[in-house]
């Protein structure tokens, strides 16, 4: 004989300004099971969780059934406590009436019903549970850092600081990331080189770091603790062992192509390092534009290398890892602007915000003088048109990139120190300066360095014969305004990286309405993802700036090493079984499981027939609904539990 206890939370007053607590606690009383009802303002505080566990122990409960939030929420809060109360935590169940009910609805009476039936359909379920017990599995103690920007360093250093191995995966051919394009960084105007190329050096020396650069995933296999990769080394054509980074190679190519580090602005050859402090510091030979691999002529780089380091045979090579966890750091790109064409991106004279960080760099390709790209003048007016696509739902992105207002303040304040002379205005939708330091930082580029803020959005650039003309409309005076500019810079959207839909698909993680990668819950598990084991860090999850970025990857990496110091970990028991007396063999269900975890198991007397593999199912149940003879059972969720719930909506 069943004895139920049902706990009514009012989550404050998130669920009891719709639901009426009163009459949802007389329409229950007197069904069979019911044994014991309360109701509490904040269930999931600790005196909730007390009164949870006194009425197990006092009542001698059998079942307990919780109406409160989502069980994303707190179904592990209110397991743990039924478990101290000596209850199993799988005899406790979760009505969801405050995402499915309260905050969906705004009409009292039937929230009330509709609360009423959730609850019931609960109680039902929880009277055919069955005590469930978790398994156990075994750690690996290696982590997974995919992206070699400042995040994944970050995250990376201090794996390898608390003692175990990290290997970390970088497409490019050089760790460093978007950080190491950067001239400053605001707001204290500190070298990003300098504080950047450290820590790619630290993470190359750490002895427990192993850098996979110009490498990609290949494939996911697994679950947390056990994960199987594969990482395909690309060929650089260049015997990593044998070079010694001496550059004559680099010297010598006459391959050409537009250099990547720097924006397109100039050149690089065909054999060549990113940058000059490039980690590793190995040349790679970029096959589309190297003549040896175009038309099977050239070979100097060969030629010249002392140790006899260039390999055009070289190929590709797969390597094959397990991980216990694995951190996504794949960062952001910028949207390419010449899809807004209103601005004429195509104009020599008109770039984006990181064109402009590689031409005020005393590195990059103008070494630091301000020139108009088109024809090297120092310009007398500059233009920033803040917002291109995003805060756009119509023709860009919905979302704010976060960073732009901070660096346009920046680069605004590096023209007006090196050139007094030149006039600086910034267009801008609204300027978001929440950050520490930032909005003083903001208010010293218009008040101490005379930069002209616009409120007001750019409606056009005309390029002239000399000059750009700005249009726009200053949105506090509604005044029409044309400005000649001789440079107009651009501040496009960031959005996920090129890969990340292949990263969602190989990890099994989500990605939101704006592409970056879903956090298990935005504010409790902000680094999580719905996938155990598996964390972000940095701008794959959303825009962010250096210091949150290097805040978050330490905050992957603190939740890593949580599953890395641990030999075990619980696994989940609400996973598939297979009655192999009643299976047919035809296997639909191995066909249909995302996770892999069927397998072919020869039985005795039964022959070929299915297994699960408990350690890689997730209990998403895509088997038991494909399996034509009903031989597969998802533990906490049979057929029983879920048709009894139906029946408690629905009858
Ligand atoms: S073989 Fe290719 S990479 Fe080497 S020098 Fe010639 S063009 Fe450059
Ligand atoms: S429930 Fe079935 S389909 Fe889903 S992961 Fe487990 S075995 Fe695979």
């Amino acid at each position: 004989m069943s004895k139920i206890g049902v706990f009514i939370c009012w989550c404050g007053s998130n669920i009891s300004e719709t639901v009426d607590i009163e009459k949802t606690k007389a329409a229950l009383e007197g069904l069979p099971a019911l044994d014991y009802i309360e109701d509490y303002q904040y269930l999931c505080s600790e005196i909730g969780q007390k009164k949870i566990a006194d009425a197990i122990k006092n009542k001698n409960l059998s079942g307990v059934v919780v109406a409160s939030c989502s069980p994303r929420m707190h179904e592990d809060t209110f397991r743990n406590a039924a478990e101290d109360a000596g209850l199993n935590p799988y005899l406790l169940e979760i009505a969801n009436i405050r995402e499915h009910c309260s905050w969906v609805h705004s009409n009292k009476e039937k929230a009330t019903e509709k609360a009423v039936a959730l609850i019931r359909a609960a109680i039902n379920k929880v009277k055919h549970n069955q005590p469930l017990t978790p398994g156990s599995i075994p750690v690996n103690k290696r982590a997974l850092v995919i992206g070699g920007g400042i995040a994944g360093i970050q995250s990376a250093i201090d794996i390898a600081e608390a003692g175990y191995q990290v290997d970390i995966v970088e497409r490019t051919p050089s760790i460093g990331g978007k950080m190491a394009q950067i001239d400053k960084t605001f707001p204290t105007l500190d070298c990003s080189a300098c504080i950047l190329t450290p820590k790619m050096v630290e993470a190359s020396r750490h002895e427990n770091i192993q850098l996979h650069t110009y490498s990609e995933v290949a494939r996911v296999d697994g679950y947390v603790g056990n994960f199987d990769v594969e990482i395909k080394k690309k060929p650089r054509s260049i015997d990593e062992d044998k070079c010694t980074g001496c550059g004559i190679c680099l010297e010598k190519c006459p391959g050409k192509a537009p250099s990547e580090f720097e924006e397109g602005l100039n050149e690089r050859n065909a054999i060549y390092t990113p940058f000059p402090q490039a980690v590793p510091n190995i040349p790679t030979i970029d096959r589309d534009n190297c003549i040896k691999f175009e038309k099977d002529k050239c070979g100097l780089c060969a030629r010249v290398c002392p140790t006899d380091a260039i390999n055009f045979n070289q190929e590709e090579n797969i390597i094959e890892e397990k991980y216990g966890i694995i951190i996504t750091a794949t960062g952001y790109q910028l949207t390419d602007p010449d899809q807004f064409g209103e601005y004429h991106y195509n104009h020599p004279d008109v770039i984006t915000g990181m064109e402009f960080e590689r031409i005020i760099n005393a590195a990059g390709p103008t070494e630091g003088k301000l020139q108009r790209p088109s024809n090297s003048e120092k310009p007398e007016r500059v233009v920033f048109v803040q917002c291109v696509g995003s805060r756009d739902k119509a023709r860009g992105h919905s979302h704010c990139s976060k960073i732009c207002c901070m660096y346009t303040a920046k680069q605004a304040m590096l023209i007006r120190e090196k050139y007094p002379e030149t006039e600086v205005y910034v267009f801008y939708i609204d300027i978001r300066t929440a950050g520490k330091g930032f909005e003083e930082f903001q208010r010293r580029a218009q008040e101490d360095y005379g930069v002209n803020y616009v409120k007001g959005m750019v409606g056009k650039v005309f390029p002239g014969k000399d000059k750009l003309r700005v249009e726009a409309i200053d949105a506090m005076t509604g005044e029409f305004l044309e400005l000649n500019s001789d440079l107009v810079i651009l501040s496009p959207a960031a959005i996920p990286d090129q890969k990340a839909g292949d990263v969602s698909r190989q990890l099994g993680i989500s990605q939101g309405a704006s592409g970056f990668f879903t956090e298990a819950h935005p504010k409790l598990k902000p680094v999580e993802t719905q996938t155990a084991g598996i964390f972000l860090a940095g701008a794959c999850q959303g825009p962010k700036d250096i210091p949150e970025t290097v805040a978050q990857a330490s905050g992957a990496a603190a939740k890593a090493i949580g599953i890395l110091s641990k030999d075990s970990l619980v696994n989940n028991p609400c996973v598939a079984e297979v009655n192999q007396a009643e299976c047919s063999s035809c296997f639909s269900c191995k066909e249909v499981c995302p996770y892999s975890a069927i397998e072919k198991d020869e039985a005795e007397k039964h022959g070929m027939v299915a297994r699960v593999n408990e350690a890689l199912c997730q209990g998403c149940g895509a088997c038991t609904v494909t399996c034509r003879s009903s031989t597969i059972n998802l533990k906490g969720f049979s057929n029983k539990e879920i048709l009894s719930e139906v029946d408690a909506i629905c009858l």
